[in-house]
């Protein structure tokens, strides 16, 4: 905890971003490792003869600071926190920062199932911090959810982010690659939902030093053309679905129509492709048969 008055603060705050990076990164550090959060600091300016309170010191925020503008660590990685939708989610460098676009999947899913009362089976298969399949359980507390991960890291960190955002207990957690642990589930799902690693090998070449550098290359690189694991979750996805179950997946720009294909190929009907919020084409939804 520290006590610094609010004018000392917003000079403090001007010499970190004269030293670069940018304004966004900065408040997310101030409010995930500080605890002031980007409204307190836009009332600081209106108020600025106030006392601020702290979770940490000054010196220790300009040194995560330091260290995200030397070596481009993500700042999510260095306060360990990372806000998707209204969840608050440990992440490390097992786990991949949960996307923006990828919070498109609990709306999709909600628009396809109004009737919230009905018992779901769903399962997020490869769940990282766990935010897909969190937000779907919250928001549905009648549906019983399961996460995988091959990660076993990944799914602790995902089973903490449970019991830190609810005391709700509709959704398990299971160890393996896909459907691999879900052996007791064949045709038992109703509903699958991924955002497996689909970027091409030359294209994760190019990432940005944040990606590459930290992310764990394991949850973005899809093998050669991005498809690897899209189509082992495709080509496996009827033995565990329920006739007229769903499959929602995540690509990237430029693979639905290829996914959608993939789907086809796979007996799926009613396939559908869904842009994301900037018009992307970047999900590719079906049912089996
Ligand atoms: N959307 C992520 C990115 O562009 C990739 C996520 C993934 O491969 N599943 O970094």
């Amino acid at each position: 905890m520290c006590i610094v008055s609010a004018e000392t603060f917003l000079l403090w705050k001007e010499k970190q971003i004269l030293k670069g990076g940018d304004d966004k990164s900065l408040s997310l550090l101030i409010d995930s490792v500080g605890g002031l959060s980007k409204k307190d600091l836009n009332l600081l300016k209106i108020k600025s003869e106030t006392n601020i309170r702290l979770n940490t010191d000054l010196d220790l925020l300009e040194s995560f600071w330091d260290k995200h503008l030397k070596f481009s660590t993500p700042i999510q990685y260095l306060s360990g926190i990372s806000y998707w939708r209204d969840l608050k989610l440990e992440v490390s460098c097992n786990v991949l920062i949960p996307r923006p676009e990828t919070e498109l999947i609990v709306d999709i899913v909600s628009k396809i199932f109004k009737n919230k009362a009905e018992n779901i089976t769903f399962v997020d298969l490869g769940t990282g911090s766990g935010a897909i399949s969190i937000a779907l359980a919250l928001a549905n507390p009648k549906w019983n959810g399961i996460a995988t991960d091959i990660n076993k890291n990944a799914l602790e960190i995902a089973s903490r982010n449970f019991t830190n955002n609810s005391n709700q207990s509709n959704l398990k957690f299971y160890n393996g690659n896909w459907w691999d642990p879900l052996k007791n589930f064949k045709r038992k799902i109703d509903l699958a939902v991924a955002n497996p690693p689909y970027i091409p090998r030359n294209i994760y070449k190019e990432l940005p030093i944040e990606v590459r550098n930290f992310e764990p290359k394991n949850a973005l690189l899809g093998g050669e053309d991005g498809l690897d694991h899209i189509k082992k979750i495709i080509q496996n996805a009827p033995s565990y679905l329920k006739e007229k179950g769903f499959l929602l997946i995540e690509n990237h720009f430029d693979q639905s129509t290829k996914v959608k294909h993939l789907f086809i190929e796979n007996r799926f009907t009613n396939v559908e492709i869904l842009k994301d919020l900037s018009g992307i084409e970047r999900f590719t939804i079906g049912r089996y048969k």
